[in-house]
Order: C-alpha cells, then structure tokens, then sequence
C-alpha cells in the first residue's frame, strides 16, 4: 500500500475530547472515526488491525468450534420464551416495534438465537456435542465512554458448546480457556485469570480474562506470579502461587460462562439419552470482546510516540521510508517494497510528507520496522532497518 493511495485521517492535533490514552491514539492515529454516542466506523487502517485480530481468533477457535452467523435484527419471540425480554426492556436494550406494531431489538447478545437454531436439529444423544462460534456486532444502550471500551456497537466473539451431560461440558470449558489463552497470548496482551460474578447471564461458574489496565472499570486483586486474579478484594495472597496480591483496575476482554440448563430448560432444547430419558442439554458460553481488544492492546502496548503493538496486531509491521529525492534511492525503496510485498502487506512512504513526518505517523500507528532509503544508502550503499525502539541496523539487503 501506497502512503499516497491510503484513505487515512492521521491527525497532528491532540485529541481533545478522548476520555483515555486508548481513544485518544486511536482517534489520533485514524484507525476509527467516533460518530457520537459510542458508535464508531473504522477506517482502512482500523479495519486491517480489527480483521487481524480476528484472524487470529478463528485461527485458534476454528481448532475446537464451527462458525456460524445468527441474526442482528430480532423479534421478542425466543426473549419472551427465555424470560429476558422483560429484564433487558428499559434497560441495556435496544427495542423498537415495527410497521405491524411487533416487538423487535437489535442483538445484545445470542444465547436465545443460538438455543432457537439448535432445538431444530439436536433431537438424541447422537446429535451432541458441537461447539459453534460467530464473530460479529452487538448492540447496547450502555453509557457509552472511553472509545471502544464502552461502546453502543461493537463486535464480539461468542460461542455456544451443547453438551450431554456436565462432565463433557467442563473438558470443553477447560478447552476453550486453553483456546483464550493462546489468542491473548498471541495477540500480546497481558490478562489474569479471575472468577467471576456471573450477573444477568445466568449460569453457576465463570472466568473472566481482566487485562490490567489504569483507565479499566473492573477492579481486581492480581498475582504477580501467575495468571491468578480475584474480585474479592480482601484477598492478599494468590491461592495459586503463594505471590502477593495487588489490587488493579482492568478491562474485560474475554468471559467463559458455564451455563448448564439455564436456556435449554425454558426454551425446551432438550435430546432422548442412550437409555431412551428426555434431558434438557448442558450449554457453555463463551466471548470475547473483539473491538474492545483494541482499546485494551493500546492501554497496554503505548509510548509517547504512538502504538507499539506486535506484528500479529499491527495494521503494517513494516515500512518502506523514501528519505531521498535522488533518482537512485527512489529506485531502490521501490525495489525493495515490490519485493517485501511478496510476503506480507507494505506501507510505502514516497514523496508526499517530510521525512520527520513520516518517522512520526510510523510511529504513530505501530508500524514494527521502518526500512529506511536515505543518504546511507546513496553514500555507502547500506539501508537502515530501525525498529520501533529506535535500534538501528544497517543492511545490504532486507531480509523479508
Ligand atoms: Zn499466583
């Protein structure tokens, strides 16, 4: 990708009005655009690290779960069935009536959509287990603030594993929080571990994947030796480790609920057993919190350039930077962007801003590596390969 070609509203202006460290370089470095009231599009740049976190969660869940899409768009009918249309109306909700003067809202969440798809097909034992998975928006009447951590839109990650009986439903809770783990890691964020109060899910057991972070609304007891972390707040040593605990605010970014017979029960999803008896179906639940990632990576992975996220992550790990009107170095940087393209996305930085401002909005954005053209090369033939810690190494040819 051209600097030149891309649709991208980087700012040099601070942001005034951003209510944290996340929303503010998100704005400032043009990856989303707030519309007000918590909904927010993404442009180019934010779509691209947006689509990467997601590929990596489907990457990983894809190993233990089938992707599905359900409806954003509902009627009251599986919400009255489930007993929550009377909980959310007023509330954390979007609901309206139609033409025909019918009860409908915007997905909150997915629990009756998925129990309303799975009673059609789950009849005996035999149908059981599955695990499916969606990737898409949600939508709440929440007071929105700090960006896409509290937003009105955003997307998430939710999952619904059907079960024969608990046993088989805790291997797969103990699955997926293998799966959480991976893609946390893998996305380089820092979490802990902490049980959890399971509010209006329903369901008996819980663990909430917290990333610490300043600006977070949870307020936890972290270990610092292991991934350990509780809500009770009068707890001073990791029953894990044995390491203190220190009390920190974090984020919520991913949540692995055992609902049992919560929504099977009064929404009939039941199956014949081998004995031939008629059982209501063990169900577990699991999200993530997906544009809400993005905040929480920034809070955690920022300096006073920019963002410093990794290479699974960043919108471009790498860029070429043109630092040279000479014939000769044009050339080259061309050279070397029509080669690095083989393997990956580039971003190319030509003629179209000084140098500084180049280095600046690189680094601004989280690009990981910035392969630099300039009088190094024209001088003595070697190109300058720094990375976002401003390391420098020179080379004869960048290694892809
Ligand atoms: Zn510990």
């Amino acid at each position: 990708m051209r600097r030149s070609d891309l649709f991208a509203t980087v700012s040099k202006e601070s942001v005034s009005d951003a209510d944290c460290r996340s929303e503010e370089l998100a704005i400032k470095a043009g990856l989303i655009h707030s519309y007000g009231s918590g909904t927010f599009g993404y442009t180019h740049l934010g779509k691209k690290v947006l689509d990467n976190i997601e590929e990596v969660i489907r990457d990983e869940i894809d190993e233990v779960a089938q992707e599905v899409r359900m409806n954003l768009l509902q009627t009251s009918k599986l919400w009255k069935e489930s007993g929550r249309w009377k909980d959310f109306e007023g509330e954390e909700f979007f609901h309206f009536k139609n033409r025909d003067d019918k009860d409908f809202c915007l997905a909150a969440t997915h629990e009756e959509a998925v129990v309303g798809m799975a009673r059609k097909f789950v009849r005996s034992y035999r149908d059981l287990d599955f695990t499916v998975y969606q990737i898409g928006r949600k939508f709440r009447d929440d007071h929105a603030r700090k960006g896409l951590l509290r937003a009105k839109e955003f997307t998430m990650k939710d999952a619904y594993s059907f079960h024969r009986n608990e046993d088989k439903l805790d291997r797969k809770f103990e699955e997926m929080m293998e799966v959480y783990r991976r893609i946390f890691d893998r996305i380089g964020l820092e979490y802990s571990v902490v049980g959890a109060d399971n509010g209006s899910m329903g369901g008996d057991t819980s663990r909430e994947f917290i990333a610490e972070a300043e600006v977070g609304s949870d307020t936890y007891m972290k270990c610092r030796g292991c991934e350990f972390g509780t809500k009770n707040l009068e707890a001073s040593e990791c029953r894990e480790c044995g390491s203190e605990l220190e009390k920190v605010n974090g984020i919520e970014v991913g949540h692995c609920f055992k609902l049992g017979t919560r929504y099977s029960s009064s929404m009939n999803l039941d199956f014949t057993t081998e004995e031939g008896e008629n059982k209501s179906v063990v169900m577990g639940c699991y999200g993530i919190g997906v544009s809400r990632l993005i905040s929480a990576i920034i809070e955690q992975s920022n300096d006073d350039q920019g963002i410093t996220w990794n290479r699974e992550v960043a919108a471009f790990d790498t860029a070429v930077v043109l630092a040279s009107e000479e014939e000769k170095a044009c050339n080259k940087a061309e050279k070397i962007y029509q080669d690095l393209s083989e393997e990956e996305e580039i971003l190319l930085y030509e003629g179209e801003m000084s140098i500084g401002e180049k280095f600046a909005e690189a680094d601004l954005i989280g690009v990981n590596r910035k392969v630099i053209v300039g009088n190094n090369f024209l001088e003595n033939g070697v190109i300058e390969v720094e990375d976002r810690t401003g390391h420098t190494e020179l080379v004869k040819e960048v290694a892809k």
